[in-house]
């Protein structure tokens, strides 16, 4: 799993202060300011991003584990006794 940073802008590796027109620069912001499918939160800058579409590390391992849960309970299921 690709694990991404959004960089701050004033950071080495983040786009310009303010706005310009770098395509590069325009990504980093579009991505910091896109909305995590999981949590709808922006993901933000200084935010460890993963996946497509990107969420949230944090929200991509909470994820991972609400599936295994989810996996268990059909596995499992519930009998009345
Ligand atoms: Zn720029
Ligand atoms: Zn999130």
């Amino acid at each position: 799993m690709k694990i991404v940073t959004i960089a701050a802008p004033g950071e080495p590796a983040g786009p310009c202060r303010g706005s310009c027109g770098h395509p590069a620069c325009l990504s980093l912001r579009q991505l910091a300011l896109a909305r995590c499918p999981h949590c709808r939160m922006l993901l933000g800058f200084g935010a460890k991003v993963t996946g497509w579409p990107p969420m949230h590390l944090r929200c991509a391992r909470s994820s991972d584990s609400m599936q295994a849960d989810g996996q268990r309970t059909i596995a499992r299921p519930n009998r009345p006794i």
